[in-house]
């Protein structure tokens, strides 16, 4: 076990990939903080899976969103597990529309939810990790963030700047002994993406080299390994685990 006795808080961990990320880390050993934002029983129902596997965890409710609810958040995972080793800022919403379309509030949602929260996250564990000298932060963008995609003008935007925030954030804190890397899913089947028609989710197959959707543990596995000493000689990275759909130079 890659994780033993290290503590993990996961934003979004109540279901998808952010509740595999928060199983795969408590098979390796860690003790999970499983966040949500309104699915109380779900989140609870991971925690059972969690303990199940001999681990601790808690659910809490926090909005990434609210800095005052971060704070809270990440106070009572210190007076539980005592360290915070491990951030993974997985929590994420969409609210599609054209730019010309796209209203005001569809655009603040979108990026006070998936960057804003992915910052006030990160600043809330930093004097923690700090003080140990040691922690690993994985931030969930997308592969869209690097590729663009029609619709998702707020969503984009958010997903590309948490990977600039990711290496601004790797540089600021790697001589603490912090590393600070993302992952860019492309089509992961969650409830996000069975919003999706079925003939957007046909074309889009068609775009991937190996012909299938993810799953979350195709996330999970390689957030486990950034969460791990395994990857201990890598920071400000951003790896696209989508298929081969999007492959930049
Ligand atoms: P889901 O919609 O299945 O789950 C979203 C999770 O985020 C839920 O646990 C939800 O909590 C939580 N959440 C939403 N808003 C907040 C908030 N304000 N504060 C705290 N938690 C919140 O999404 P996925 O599992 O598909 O996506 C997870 C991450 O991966 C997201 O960042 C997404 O953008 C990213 N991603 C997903 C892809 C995909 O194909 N699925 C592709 C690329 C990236 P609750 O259950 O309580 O509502």
């Amino acid at each position: 076990m890659k994780l033993q006795g290290k503590a993990a808080i996961v934003t979004g961990a109540s279901r998808g990939i952010g509740k595999e990320i928060a199983l795969e880390l408590a098979r390796q050993g860690a003790n999970v903080v499983v966040n949500y934002a309104g699915s109380e029983q779900r989140a609870n129902e991971v925690v059972d899976e969690i303990k199940a596997l001999g681990t601790e965890a808690f659910a809490i409710q926090c909005d990434v969103a609210s800095s005052e609810s971060v704070t809270d958040m990440v106070k009572a995972a210190i007076e539980k597990f005592g360290t915070i080793d491990i951030l993974v800022n997985n929590a994420g919403i969409t609210r599609d529309n054209l730019l010309m379309r796209m209203k005001e509030d569809e655009w603040d949602d979108v990026i006070n939810t998936n960057l804003k929260g992915v910052f006030l996250c990160t600043k809330a564990v930093t004097r923690q990790m700090m003080k140990q000298r040691s922690g690993r932060i994985i931030n969930i963008s997308s592969i869209v963030g690097v590729s663009g995609n029609p619709g998702q003008a707020n969503y984009v935007a958010a997903k590309a700047g948490v990977i600039g925030l990711t290496k601004t954030a790797a540089k600021e804190l790697a001589t603490r002994g912090i590393t600070v890397n993302a992952v860019a899913p492309g089509f992961i089947t969650t409830d996000m993406t069975d919003q999706l028609a079925e003939d957007v989710k046909e074309m889009m197959l068609k775009q991937i080299p190996l012909a299938r959707f993810g799953e979350p543990s195709d996330i999970a596995n390689v957030v486990t390994f950034l969460a791990s000493e395994d990857s201990r000689y890598m920071t400000g990275q951003t790896l696209h685990i989508d298929g081969g759909m999007v492959m930049v130079m």
